[in-house]
């Protein structure tokens, strides 16, 4: 018979394989109630490959009645920044999350973190090595060969002491020297040949200003960051396998309050996209993009302006799920819950992204008249608009061909077509400027086809979206494409080489219905036939911009198909 004791039962069942390690410590009451702690380093916005380590790590936080921290792994205030700070906190709490008080930084325990770094020197396990850092290196051996230990590494611990009381005062400059790990220069993990605890870094910290001018490495204070928080499942990618004996060894040998264990996980990489935050960097610091939250990045922020709904991202890493390999994710998964979510969410709207006129000739006067829009096809609780039809209106300029080919079942001259919600329309003539460009169409109208269906029962092939001139808005469109041109940014070795001259297209002459003056910032409307859009920040009552969100269909993956 099997029995239960994990806290959610439900949670617990047919999970991945964190979290049948956390059911099972729980049940077997090896933790009361787990802890775990999402780490960003505050040198960059927060990505999509973030939000998989947000998800899991608040996920399993929240299913299992334990807690998350937030923790600032603030170790390197070279490239860490008060703007990365508190834009990660505005991100992990969009993305539907809560620390509640559990806010912490790694900077604040580093008089602790200190304070154990001696321990280990008096303990023997910890030495100050001059070595320049070539030589360090060069030292260190390789795969084969076991490393060579550094003339300094028998110092006594009173020279040992001293000398690391004298970095922290400040007496020597950055890459004087270090403070190793004293483990095994034979280990076959690399990382256990002596790793580096803490190096000398003349630089102002956010947090500590200029307390300090020496800082803890990584692996020196993440293990001892955990144990002070109490944290029970450390988890992070795969990469830091090799760190889990360093991890394991400084846990052991220092007098730390709890023992946290590592566990590693996939980490998400995303097919046309680049997560890595020094290239995300230099793709802002070098114009490729407008900024951070430009909606062609894969940033949170980015995926935010661009009118992505947290629920969607959160439903693409629930899909994906927790895997111990890595492996390399279709934009098609991350695109489908998107489309899924709009589809459901977001209200109708028409708008003309490249207008091109059209004269309804036989329509009375200078008049108009008001129709009634369903806003949403399946809810009818989202209820109707009126929209105005008139004389002269505009189409898309993509649904007209003078010449065209069979198929093409849009407007051309004397072909008759739907008007959304309106009338059947019949093309008569085309009016070309000087230039021989077609800049107006001259049609006619069946007044008893009103509400887009004909008493004599005929047929029309094509149903197009317009608005009307007399009271459309213009607009700026901003339609967004891939970052890269190819699956595997950078596989050739420039990243930037792969750059997509093609990402944004800006569309500066649309039109859109009045209704869409009134939209809020983010707001998520469907432009019927064009895909899903939202207001941008950029936008002003009296220039609206719109950021195209995702396309109806996967025109994308069409065209990588098609080979074009
Ligand atoms: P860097 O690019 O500077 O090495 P990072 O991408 O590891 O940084 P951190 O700020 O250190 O970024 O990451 C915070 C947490 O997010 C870590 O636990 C890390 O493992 C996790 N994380 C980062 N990138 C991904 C990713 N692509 N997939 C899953 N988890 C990720
Ligand atoms: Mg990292």
């Amino acid at each position: 018979m099997e029995t239960e004791t994990a806290p959610n039962a439900t949670a617990a069942a047919g999970r991945d394989f964190v979290r049948e390690i956390v059911a099972a410590d729980l049940a077997a009451g090896r933790h009361k109630s787990v802890v775990t702690r999402f780490p960003p380093e505050p040198n960059g916005y927060l990505h999509i490959g973030h939000a998989k380590a947000i998800c899991l790590n608040f996920g399993i936080a929240q299913e299992f009645g334990g807690r998350c921290h937030l923790r600032f792994d603030d170790t390197n205030p070279t490239k860490e920044e008060q703007e990365f700070i508190d834009a990660i906190q505005a991100d992990v709490r969009w993305l539907g999350f809560d620390w509640g008080e559990h806010l912490y930084f790694a900077s604040d325990y580093f008089e602790r973190l200190y304070d154990w770094a001696v321990h280990l020197i008096k303990a023997g396990k910890a030495y100050i090595d001059d070595s320049p850092l070539a030589e360090m290196r060069a030292m260190r051996g390789t795969v084969t060969e076991p490393g060579q230990p550094s003339i300094y590494r028998e110092r006594s611990v009173e020279e040992n002491l001293d000398l690391f009381r004298r970095m922290r005062a400040g007496e020597f400059p950055n890459g004087a020297r270090v403070l190793r790990a004293k483990i095994d220069l034979a280990a076959g993990n690399m990382i256990m040949r002596d790793p580096v605890l803490y190096r000398i870094l003349h630089a102002a910290h956010p947090r500590t200003g200029t307390a300090w001018c020496l800082y803890p490495t990584y692996d020196f204070a993440h293990g001892q960051s955990d144990a002070i928080e109490h944290i029970t499942h450390s988890l992070c990618t795969l990469e830091f396998e090799d760190h889990r004996p360093l991890y394991d060894w400084l846990i052991e040998h220092l007098p730390v309050p709890s023992k946290p264990r590592q566990y590693e996980t996939a980490r998400l990489a995303l097919a046309y996209t680049v997560l890595s935050k020094r290239t995300l960097t230099k793709l802002v610091s070098e114009g490729h993009v407008k900024g951070w939250d430009d909606p062609r990045m894969p940033t949170l922020a980015a995926l935010r302006r661009r009118g992505v709904p947290a629920a969607a991202i959160r439903e693409f890493v629930r899909r994906i799920g927790v895997a111990r390999a890595n492996s390399v994710v279709e934009l098609a998964i991350f695109e489908h819950p998107i489309r899924e979510m709009l589809n459901k969410s977001a209200q109708r709207r028409m708008a003309v992204l490249r207008p091109l006129k059209i004269v309804i000739e036989n329509y009375p006067g200078n008049g108009f008249e008001e129709i009634e829009a369903i806003n949403h096809p399946d809810d009818p609780a989202a209820g109707t608009r009126k929209i105005k039809f008139g004389r002269e209106l505009y189409v898309e300029r993509d649904d007209f061909m003078e010449n065209p080919p069979k198929k093409f079942f849009r407007l051309s001259p004397g072909k008759e077509v739907r008007l959304r919600y309106a009338y059947f329309v019949t093309c008569r003539e085309v009016v070309k400027d000087a230039a021989g460009e077609v800049v107006e169409l001259r049609c006619t109208y069946d007044p008893a086809s009103r509400g887009g269906n004909s008493p004599d029962g005929r047929k029309v092939q094509a149903t197009l979206h317009w608005v009307s001139a007399a009271d459309a808005v213009p607009a700026e469109v901003r339609l967004y494409e891939q970052l890269f041109t190819r699956p595997d940014p950078g596989a050739d070795g420039d990243v930037f080489a792969d750059v997509n001259p093609k990402s944004l297209e800006v569309l500066g002459d649309a039109r859109v219905e009045p209704a869409l003056a009134n939209a809020a910032a983010g707001e998520v409307v469907q432009f019927e036939r064009q895909g899903y859009f939202c207001l941008d920040r950029d936008s002003t009552p009296k220039s609206l911009v719109f950021n195209r969100t995702i396309g109806l269909r996967d025109t994308w993956a069409k065209m990588q198909a098609k080979g074009g």
